[in-house]
C-alpha cells in the first residue's frame, strides 16, 4: 500500500504535468486566483521620497548650523508636487507628500514649534529621520510575484501599487463530481427505510470552491457497472478532472474503480491512510479520476490530505507542500499502522480531538479546525509535540 507522503507526491507530480489555460482579468476580480506569470515592477515604490510624519522638512546640515531655527518657506500636501527648497529654510509637510529637493530630513510635528513663520525644529531628530525613500518597497525592474502564487487580497493591493491594472490567470479547473450509491437521497426528500442523505455531496461542491474551482455536479448515480460506465463517460467529457465519492472499497456494490480501470487505467488504489484508505488514482479519456471512499468524514480527510494537492498543483500553484504546525496534544492515543488524520480543534495552550473519530462521523470535521496528523506506529501521551495541519492553510 502506497504511504500518504508517496501518494501526495504521485498526485502533485501528476497535476504540475498540465499547464491549465489562462485568462486575463481585473486585478480586483482575481481574489484566490493563481498568477500564469511574473509579474515585473515598472517603477519604484515609493516613486519618490516621502514624509512618513505630518511635521517640518529641512536640511539637517543647515538646520544644525542655524540652531535647528529656520523660517517656513512653503507648505506640501500629499498629491500636491513640491518646489524645490529655499536654502536654510523649512517646509511644512504632511504623511505621504513629496520630500522636496534640498531636504533629506522630516521632524514630527509634535516636537517642534512654530511662531511667526519661524519654526523650532527638533534639535533631537537623526538626519535622514521619518524619510520613506524612494524604491525602498520595491525597485522597478525586480519580480514581485512569480507565477503560481496564489493572489490574496495583500497581493491585489501590491499589484495596483505598480499601477497594474490586469493579470494573467489560470482558469479555474472544472472539476466533475458525482456520488455513489442506492441508499443516497437529496436533502428535501422524505427518507424512506434503508435511505440516508448525500452529505458527500454538498461537502465536495464546497471544499472544491474553496478552492475558487468549479464544481460540475453529476449527482447521484446508482450502484450499478452501466450507470457507472455512464457517468464516467460523461464526467470525462464536462471536467477538467473527475472526482467520485463511495463505491471505491471492495465489497459487491463497489463499481467506480473497476469502471475506471475499463474506461481508462487505474494509476493506483489504496493509500495508508486512516480515515479513507480505499482512495483510487486513475485516467478516464486522458482526464485524472480521483475516487473518494464514501464515509462522510473520509471524504473530508481524503480531499484535504490527497485530492487538494493534486488539484492545486493541476490549477497552476506552485507550492502544494501542506503547511504542518506544532501544538501540545490535549489528549493521549496509541499508534495505528496506518497514518491518522484526526479532526480536533486549537484551544488554549493546545490542541483537541473530537471523542468520535469514525469515519462516518462528519460532525467531526465541523467541530475541528485543523488536523492533528499521527504517523504510523506513533503513540501520542499528553503534553506531546504533535503536527498540526490547519484546513485552511
Ligand atoms: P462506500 O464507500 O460506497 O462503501 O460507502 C461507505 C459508507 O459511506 C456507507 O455507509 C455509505 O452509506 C456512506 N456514504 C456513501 N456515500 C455517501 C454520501 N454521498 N453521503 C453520505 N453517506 C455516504
Ligand atoms: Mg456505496
Amino acid at each position: 500500500m502506497l504511504s500518504v507522503s508517496e501518494a501526495i507526491n504521485q498526485l502533485v507530480a501528476s497535476g504540475s504535468k498540465v499547464t491549465p489555460a489562462t485568462e486575463q482579468l481585473s486585478v480586483v476580480d482575481s481574489l484566490g486566483r493563481i498568477l500564469a506569470e511574473d509579474i515585473c515592477a515598472s517603477i519604484d515604490v515609493p516613486p519618490a521620497d516621502n514624509s512618513a510624519m505630518d511635521g517640518y522638512a529641512f536640511c539637517y546640515a543647515e538646520a544644525s548650523a542655524n540652531q535647528f531655527q529656520l523660517p517656513l518657506s512653503q507648505r506640501i500636501a500629499a498629491g500636491t508636487a513640491p518646489q524645490p527648497l529655499v536654502p536654510n529654510s523649512v517646509a511644512r509637510i504632511f504623511t505621504g507628500a513629496e520630500i522636496p529637493p534640498g531636504a533629506d530630513t522630516v521632524a514630527m510635528q509634535e516636537n517642534c514649534s512654530e511662531q511667526n513663520q519661524i519654526v523650532s525644529l527638533d534639535s533631537a531628530v537623526k538626519v535622514s529621520a521619518n524619510v520613506r525613500s524612494q524604491g525602498q518597497d520595491i525597485r522597478a525592474g525586480q519580480i514581485i510575484l512569480t507565477a503560481g502564487t496564489r493572489v490574496r487580497a495583500q497581493e491585489m493591493g501590491l499589484l495596483s501599487s505598480f499601477g497594474i491594472k490586469t493579470v494573467e490567470l489560470f482558469k479555474p479547473l472544472r472539476v466533475a463530481i458525482f456520488s455513489t450509491g442506492d441508499e443516497l437521497v437529496e436533502p428535501g426528500t422524505d427518507l424512506q427505510a434503508g435511505q440516508i442523505y448525500n452529505s458527500n455531496r454538498a461537502t465536495l461542491i464546497g471544499l472544491i470552491q474553496s478552492l475558487g474551482m468549479i464544481a460540475v455536479d453529476l449527482g447521484t448515480v446508482a450502484d450499478s457497472a452501466e450507470a457507472t460506465d455512464a457517468v464516467l463517460v460523461r464526467a470525462a467529457e464536462l471536467g477538467d478532472i473527475i472526482l467520485s465519492a463511495g463505491g471505491v472499497s471492495v465489497g459487491d456494490e463497489d463499481y467506480v474503480k473497476d469502471a475506471v480501470a475499463k474506461a481508462g487505467e487505474l494509476n493506483f488504489w489504496k493509500v495508508a491512510i486512516k480515515p479513507g484508505k480505499p482512495l483510487a488514482f486513475g485516467h478516464v479519456a486522458n482526464k485524472p479520476f480521483i475516487g473518494l471512499p464514501g464515509n462522510p468524514a473520509s471524504v473530508f480527510v481524503t480531499f484535504m490530505i490527497l485530492a487538494r494537492p493534486f488539484l492545486l498543483a493541476r490549477q497552476g500553484l506552485a507550492e502544494t507542500a501542506p503547511k504542518f504546525l506544532k501544538a501540545q496534544a490535549q489528549f493521549a492515543k496509541s499508534g495505528e499502522g496506518r497514518e491518522v488524520y484526526l479532526r480536533a480543534r486549537l484551544e488554549d495552550g493546545g490542541v483537541a480531538i473530537y471523542p468520535n473519530q469514525s469515519s462516518g462521523v462528519l460532525a467531526s470535521a465541523s467541530w475541528g479546525d485543523v488536523f492533528v496528523r499521527q504517523l504510523s506506529g506513533q503513540t501520542i501521551v499528553v503534553g506531546d509535540l504533535v503536527d498540526v495541519l490547519p484546513y485552511a492553510s
